[in-house]
């Protein structure tokens, strides 16, 4: 499968790319966890994109596009992939669908998770991430066994900078203006799947009565 998660920050894509990729072997590709690797090990790409993420704008399309460019030719990507957080603007999904023509592939879906944003809002401040592996939390209902500590990984989980109330409403913002779009792109593509929820029975099956 080859699947784009479309989605305001908070609907859960995520979580849903894992439970995806456990049922049929497809990677996760999340350009978040790509930019927040690259910021945390200090790289020039990490030093490019700080501001902008801890902001919660969006880093520019050339920069992603280079990026995905070359992680969408990578031996894992063969099987399928679910691909979460890109693209995130209408250069970015025509620019895909550029790129997928030219490899003579192309997406089976995308799939919307359309969740009110009381919802978001609740999810997002209730957050947690973990700085190593990217395990996501939750202070209300998944918090990990040890306060602070990844379950997975031993390292530290943290709110993260762009998850305080102010950029989340900024977050929201950017979403409306730059990636709502994408579902409109998408519905035109005849890939769209719209599911008003994230919650995995429902998503797995929209996903296989749409395949
Ligand atoms: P969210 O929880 O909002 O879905 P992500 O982890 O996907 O957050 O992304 C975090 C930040 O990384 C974004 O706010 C943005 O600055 C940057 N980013 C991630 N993906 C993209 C993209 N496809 N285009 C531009 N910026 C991106
Ligand atoms: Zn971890």
């Amino acid at each position: 499968m080859k699947i784009t998660l479309l989605g305001p920050p908070g609907a859960g894509k995520g979580t849903v790319a894992k439970a995806l990729m456990a049922y049929d072997g497809s990677v996760q590709i999340s350009t978040g966890d790509i930019l927040r690797a690259a910021v945390a090990a200090g790289t020039e790409l990490g030093k490019q994109v700080e501001a902008r993420m801890a902001a919660g704008d969006l880093v520019t399309d050339e920069l992603i596009m280079s990026i995905m460019e070359q992680r969408l030719q990578e031996e894992d990507c063969q099987q399928g992939y679910l691909l979460d957080g890109f693209p995130r603007t209408l250069p970015q999904a025509q620019a895909l669908k550029a790129l997928l023509q030219k490899l003579g592939e192309k997406l089976d879906c995308a799939l919307e998770l359309d969740i009110p944003r009381d919802v978001i809002i609740d999810r997002l401040t209730t957050r947690r991430t973990c700085t190593n592996c990217g395990e996501i939390y939750n202070v209300k209902s998944k918090p990990p066994r040890v306060e602070g500590i990844c379950d997975v990984c031993g390292s530290e989980v943290v709110q993260r900078d762009d998850e305080t109330e102010e950029a989340i409403e900024h977050r929201l913002e950017v979403y409306n203006e730059q990636t709502a779009p994408l579902i409109d792109f998408y519905r035109d593509e005849d890939l769209l799947v719209s599911v008003p929820t994230s919650e995995m029975e429902a998503v797995m099956e929209a996903i296989k009565s749409r395949l």
